[in-house]
């Protein structure tokens, strides 16, 4: 049963050149409790999109389509509505682990922020206990609520982020590259920390990272995104196959992001990576997007948007030569 439902969601940047959409019609779904990762290279659209749920982006950005989180409509509420949903039913862990928090202020403070912000009425003792709780949740001792960020190792401070986005219990959390920029030791370990919280909480999550082999782990559905769009969204042990279970990713741009990771279980090869860059947004290739890069590529590629089309169970994909036509 879904959580959150995005139906056609479109985001445009206003700029100096004229109207950039950065996201084109995205359709995504988490359920509860579910795990849903978002991949693709820096620019895709991949944080735009996520950080529309909790409309979180800047005044320069148009949204349209929908967004629905159980029963309630996010685009359709006011600034003021939305204080009742930012943090207390969707929380962000942004990005950027080292620098996100503010060196001025103790972690403990920062932790119970959101809290004093979004549920004033929390009497001050509950709030502190509250994080203690967290702090002991995220495997920080409660006695560094009064430490200053320089004074935490990058693990720790992410930890404090992941704190900080769990303090007014939401139902969805949105992690946006939480483990990139830490070594391979302490990405697992936050890996498994979220993975923990999630059972713990019961809480749904999003998960953005470029990097496939993080979401293989923690995932249950990927969705991988190129030059704003949705080109591939499946089971993660589908579109990562693993002893002989999932039939591996159907479209060619999924394909080459898996390529261009080494895998540490099969054989020794050469790490391919992907010629060309994705298109400028506000100059869009006609046809497929990502037609100029694509190895196996058609003539119809270069003038047909290709559609979503079902490539197994739950599997859908964009691409002229694969699947069928996805069930309504
Ligand atoms: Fe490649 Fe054509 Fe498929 Fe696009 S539609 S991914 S260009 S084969």
């Amino acid at each position: 049963m879904s959580l959150l439902e995005i139906h056609d969601l479109r985001v445009s940047y206003a700029t100096e050149s004229g109207s950039v959409e950065a996201v084109g019609g995205v359709d995504l779904h988490v359920d509860r409790q579910g795990v849903l990762g978002l991949a693709g290279e820096s620019a895709c659209g991949k944080t735009t999109a996520a950080l529309a749920i909790p409309r979180l982006l800047p005044e320069s950005a148009t949204v349209t389509g929908s967004i629905t989180l159980g029963d309630t409509d996010l685009l359709a509420l006011t600034e003021k509505q939305l204080e009742t949903v930012r943090w207390r039913r969707v929380s962000v862990v942004f990005q950027g682990a080292m620098n996100a928090l503010n060196p001025v202020h103790t972690i403990g403070h920062q932790i119970r922020e959101p809290i004093d912000r979004h549920e004033p009425d929390t009497p001050k003792e509950e709030a502190n206990a509250r994080v203690a709780e967290l702090l002991d949740a995220v495997g920080i001792p409660e006695d560094r609520a009064n430490d200053y960020p320089h004074e935490l190792s990058g693990g720790m401070r992410q930890r404090v982020m992941i704190a900080m986005a769990l303090a007014c219990r939401p139902e969805l959390v949105i992690a946006d590259e939480p483990v990139t920029a830490l070594d391979v030791m302490t990405q697992a370990q936050i890996l498994n920390l979220l993975r923990d919280l999630k059972d713990r909480f019961g809480l749904s999550m999003i998960l953005i990272s470029h990097d496939l082999s993080v979401l293989a782990e923690t995932c249950d559905r990927v969705a991988i995104m190129y030059a704003g769009r949705v080109v591939e969204e499946a089971p993660a042990t589908e579109l990562f196959p693993s002893g002989g279970r999932g039939g591996g990713p159907s479209h060619p741009y999924t394909k080459g992001l898996l390529q261009a990771f080494p895998n540490v279980r099969g054989e020794r090869r050469f790490v391919d990576g992907m010629p060309g860059y994705p298109p400028d947004l506000a100059a869009p290739p006609p046809g497929c997007r990502f037609a100029p890069r694509c190895p196996v590529a058609i003539p119809r590629c270069r003038t047909d948007d290709p559609a979503s089309r079902a490539v197994g169970r739950d599997h859908v994909a964009s691409c002229h030569l694969v699947g069928g036509e996805v069930p309504a």
